[in-house]
């Protein structure tokens, strides 16, 4: 748990000096713990090192552990893997953030299952950019108009988007990749939808995503360890 909190504490150090080795305010990257395979016990404990916001992605296992972790009123709960048909209405029941909008489909469900009295959900879409098969999100061709069609929603608000950058991708192309991203939200903006959000960078790849502008760097196994996805998955079989 103290290993937990200074890695946690540790990261955010970095982040802000990579944020000012940028030329960008030290606070101006906000660090997302992704906890998907992780107990309730460690979000507890990287909360209170001072984390807020987590990221998960299986909405199963999130939805049991946000029940564990109801007395923490200020926890921001990000989404950042797909949300399929059948789970759109606990995210938008529950939910603060959706990072992987890949279909107008899915935007306009979230939309309609947003209880009225809820501020809306702020969401980025997601950008296959590197065209891989395996991987979610839009071409990068199509980013600009399904952000202008999502920004029309009246329970979502657009926040920007988001990627996963390729896998072993060297650092030029990592750079090309995140500096395209910024390229995108530029554009974006340009139409018209105010969006202030780049949602990328990892535990491998955030020092390159932040030099290109990462708002939200998502960093998981630098913050919790390594995951065990098999401890996961037995988890939710009980
Ligand atoms: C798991 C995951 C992360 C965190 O990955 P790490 O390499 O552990 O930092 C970030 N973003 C997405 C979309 C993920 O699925």
């Amino acid at each position: 748990m103290v290993t937990l909190q200074h890695n946690y504490q540790n990261l955010v150090q970095k982040l802000a000096a990579a944020a000012q080795k940028a030329g960008r305010p030290s606070e101006s990257v906000r660090l997302v713990a992704v906890s998907k395979t992780f107990p309730a016990d460690d979000i507890r404990a990287v909360y209170a090192a001072g984390a807020r916001d987590f990221g998960e992605n299986y909405i199963q296992e999130w939805l049991a552990k946000a029940d564990d972790l109801a007395d923490l009123p200020d926890i921001v709960w990000h989404i950042i893997g797909d949300v399929q048909s059948n789970k759109t209405k606990a995210v938008a029941e529950r939910a603060h953030w959706v990072h992987t909008i890949g279909r107008l489909k899915t935007a306009q469900r979230l939309s309609a299952q947003r209880p009225s009295e809820m501020p809306p959900l702020q969401v980025c879409v997601e950008v296959n950019i590197a065209g891989e098969a395996a991987k979610h999100g839009v071409p990068p061709a199509e980013a600009v108009a399904l952000a202008c069609e999502v920004a029309k929603l009246p329970n979502l608000r657009v926040r920007g988007l988001m990627c996963v950058a390729e896998a072993g991708a060297d650092g030029a192309a990592l750079a090309e990749q995140f500096g395209t991203m910024q390229k995108l939200l530029a554009d974006l903006n340009a139409v018209g939808v105010a969006a202030d959000v780049l949602s990328m960078g990892m535990s491998g790849d955030w020092e390159t995503a932040v030099a290109c502008g990462a708002t939200h760097v998502r960093i998981g196994s630098a913050v919790f360890g390594r995951r065990d996805y098999g401890a996961a998955a037995r988890q939710k079989s009980v």
